[in-house]
């Protein structure tokens, strides 16, 4: 996968990638890297790349040139489109699912805005998804670039490894994950569930299972919605929520 960021802040963008799981998956080849500085695509002497927005109003803009360059020196003539996603608060919101569907992609153009956000003709001219991380604004798109590059990476076969296996993760199925515990037995009073230490594996599996339907139904419960839950463990979640309403 080729990661292309646009964005004022190249430093940012490699420091936080080129950390942890994703540092290493560029390191192994698995992503590529690529943060184009849009101010290097300035025509302006002095390497402007913001100015005024017409019909007044507080703060300054990008400038359409400097970002168009910017990604024309990524696609050059290319007749196939490169999927570009501009990074607003109003767009589509992030999810797990629209991860996975950006993960098959072989390549994908992120840009990041800043000011007050940025013309709106360069994002007609080159924009093919304009995505939001959530309901609040932030100073720039470079964080939610991140977040979504990191989110994608973990889709892509082999950037995780076995033991950071994704398939347990929340919305992976849909669900919330359980509960999860780890040495000593007993910390600070609180002792872990006893099943978690009877080595039976298949009583561990169910209760898991158990424990991220009654998270998810207490916490997310829109979420049940359209995952995939049987009609056994609807009824048992119905079963369950009746007697907590009952206490
Ligand atoms: N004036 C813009 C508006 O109200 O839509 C917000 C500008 S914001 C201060 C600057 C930049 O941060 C945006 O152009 C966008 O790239 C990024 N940004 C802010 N909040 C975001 C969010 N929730 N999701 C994705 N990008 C966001």
């Amino acid at each position: 996968m080729d990661f292309h960021v646009l964005t004022l802040f190249p430093d940012m963008i490699r420091t936080a990638l080129e950390t942890s799981i994703t540092g290493r998956a560029i390191e192994d080849g698995m992503i590529r890297l690529n943060a184009v500085n849009i101010r290097d695509f300035s025509a302006e002497k002095h390497h402007k790349v913001d100015d005024y927005p017409y019909g007044g109003g507080a703060g300054m803009l990008m400038q359409a040139q400097p970002i168009y360059d910017a990604w024309k020196s990524i696609v050059g003539e290319r007749k196939d489109r490169v999927r570009c996603i501009f990074l607003s608060p109003q767009g589509r919101v992030f999810d797990q699912q629209f991860a996975r569907e950006l993960a098959v992609e072989k390549e994908l153009i992120f840009l990041c805005g800043r000011y007050e956000g940025v013309d709106e003709r360069v994002i007609e001219e080159i924009v093919t998804d304009e995505v939001s991380i959530g309901d609040y604004v932030v100073t720039g798109g470079e964080l939610p670039a991140l977040v979504m590059m990191d989110a994608i990476s973990r889709m892509i076969p082999g950037v995780l490894h076995n033991e950071e296996s994704a398939e347990g993760d929340s919305f992976g199925d849909g669900l919330l994950e359980f509960p999860q515990y780890s040495r000593p037995e007993v910390w600070n009073g609180r002792q872990v569930p006893k099943i978690l230490l009877s080595g039976d594996h298949a009583k561990v599996e169910a209760w898991r299972r158990e424990q991220s339907l009654i998270r998810t139904a207490l916490r997310r419960p829109d979420l049940l919605e359209t995952a995939a839950i049987s009609p056994k463990e609807r009824q048992f979640l119905e079963n369950y929520l009746a007697n907590e309403n009952r206490e």
